[in-house]
């Protein structure tokens, strides 16, 4: 009798860690923000977004960079926080930001960095320039990279990012953010952005806020559009049949920016969207509300 009611107690009280640990798996695994604050989900992987608290008081003036890269500060319910990018390269383990408040002595914060696997997709591109480019279309792919740089480094401090964001096109989600890739079996740079595929003409609508900083048309992206939300927060949009914007032009969430198409290196029609934070493409999924 005693030994089968210590069994049992001992039975609920696996049951009871399995439950605390399936929950908490699961809420790391939403990738999807909390729609009454205006921060982004926080993921301390490569790829992701650490949030940090840096001060409570509303009123503190604060700057931070890492790695020399100035930091997205939001406020937040009477908090100010650090948003801060990881690069899909950063290295596992400790990383820390500057960070200075009032103008007073540097204070070094530590976080972690932890493992996620992405996983491999391997793509098949019909036209072969676009695996293998020729010589003229190398000076082409550097002037555009070179313009990818400085659009995606773009820090705005009078402009205050409006975050949760809302999904560009109502499409498939078909490519995700960080994985490895291979075209026709040669590897190339992870994948920077979410891809959603849609018909060709499907309107783009702006996630958020923002101002245009650069329009292109590029060797690999194609027809793109770049927008700066503030504070070192920029989206970009690539593959356009049609660009409704120009540079210089306000645009407010759910203004039609553009429309889906195939132009670059492309295998059908999508768009692809990136988020960049400090200089380096995070994962749009964290940005966006529930349900989209
Ligand atoms: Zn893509």
């Amino acid at each position: 009798m005693f030994f089968k009611r210590g069994f049992n107690m001992f039975f609920n009280l696996i049951r009871f860690l399995l439950f605390f640990l399936v929950v908490n798996l699961s809420y790391g695994a939403n990738l999807t923000p909390n729609s009454s604050t205006n921060l982004p989900v926080n993921l301390s992987s490569p790829g992701g977004v650490r949030i940090m608290l840096l001060s409570d008081n509303l009123n503190d003036k604060i700057s931070a960079n890492f790695y020399g890269k100035t930091v997205t500060i939001v406020k937040n319910n009477n908090k100010q926080y650090a948003l801060i990018g990881l690069p899909l390269k950063i290295k596992i383990g400790s990383h820390f930001i500057n960070v200075y408040i009032n103008n007073k002595k540097r204070v070094k914060k530590w976080f972690k960095v932890v493992y996620k696997k992405y996983k491999t997709q391997y793509i098949t591109i019909k036209n072969k320039k676009f695996v293998n480019p020729g010589k003229m279309d190398y000076k082409k792919i550097t002037e555009d990279s070179k313009a990818i740089a400085v659009a995606k480094k773009h820090y705005d401090k009078d402009v205050v990012p409006n975050i949760p964001f809302s999904i560009p096109v109502k499409g498939i989600k078909t490519g995700s953010f960080g994985l490895r890739r291979f075209f026709n079996k040669q590897p190339r740079s992870p994948h920077g952005g979410m891809d959603i595929a849609a018909p060709a003409g499907t309107p783009i609508k702006a996630p958020s806020a923002g101002k245009i900083i650069e329009v292109g048309n590029y060797f690999f992206s194609g027809n793109c559009v770049f927008i700066n939300h503030g504070q070192g927060l920029v989206s970009f949009y690539a593959h356009m049949s049609k660009i409704d914007v120009k540079v210089g032009d306000v645009v407010k969430q759910g203004d039609i920016i553009g429309q889906v198409g195939k132009t670059g290196r492309v295998t059908g029609a999508h768009l692809h969207w990136s988020i960049g934070l400090n200089g380096t493409w995070v994962d749009p999924q964290l940005f966006l509300k529930t349900g989209d």
